[in-house]
């Protein structure tokens, strides 16, 4: 998607450990505008697949999946990292492992909001390894839930875990693929 390209080309930084930051637009400063354009695009891929709730990660996965999920008209799930409680103990847990703290933690989600009727479209701001996505999945699947595919904004192709997922037949649409990346460039893959 050029928009969004033409924003990571402008704002984006390169930061140790192959971490690209995008505070200015994306992760801190929110850029309105084009989050509800990324939704916008998401939506145009997945509008056939009877979505009926879009699942992310707090925190940074969800004003795209607020923005998707308007498109959508459906509710939005977040997993959450940290127990509270307010979070029943009725909960899905998965492990994930942090690309950007270099940690694990388990994500959580209530049971009372997601339920084998859902079709889940799970939302993400990047895919690197996959962890993240993956360990959304395995929630879905403890729901005994559809996982009709991923919506990425970012997805850094050079990681591999983009394209791992789809050899398994995930259905994972990324609107900006990075498939290298140095100090000072970035070269976007080619959209089919
Ligand atoms: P994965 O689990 O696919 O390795 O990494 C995806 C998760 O790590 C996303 O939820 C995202 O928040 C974070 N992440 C991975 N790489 C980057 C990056 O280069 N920049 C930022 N800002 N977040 C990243």
């Amino acid at each position: 998607m050029k928009l969004l390209e033409d924003m990571i080309k402008k704002y984006g930084e390169v930061r140790p450990g192959n971490v690209l930051k995008v505070d200015g637009f994306l992760n801190h400063r929110i850029d309105v505008g084009l989050v509800k354009a990324l939704g916008e695009e998401l939506y145009k891929h997945f509008r056939s697949d009877k979505i009926t709730k879009i699942l992310t990660i707090e925190s940074s996965g969800i004003a795209i999946a607020i923005m998707t999920a308007q498109c959508f008209g459906v509710p939005m799930v977040f997993a959450k990292k940290r127990k509270t409680i307010n979070l029943s103990d009725d909960i899905y847990t998965a492990p994930v492992h942090s690309y950007t703290n270099n940690k694990d933690y388990d994500v959580m989600v209530s049971k009372d909001y997601i339920d084998k009727s859902d079709v889940l479209l799970i939302v993400d701001d990047f895919l690197a390894n996959g962890c993240a996505l993956r360990g959304l999945i395995d929630i879905a699947h403890q729901a005994g839930a559809t996982v009709a595919g991923a919506g990425i904004a970012i997805e850094k192709g050079f990681q591999g875990g983009g394209d791992t997922l789809r050899a398994e037949g995930l259905k994972v649409v990324s609107l900006a693929v990075i498939d290298k990346m140095t100090d000072d460039s970035l070269e976007f893959r080619k959209s089919e």
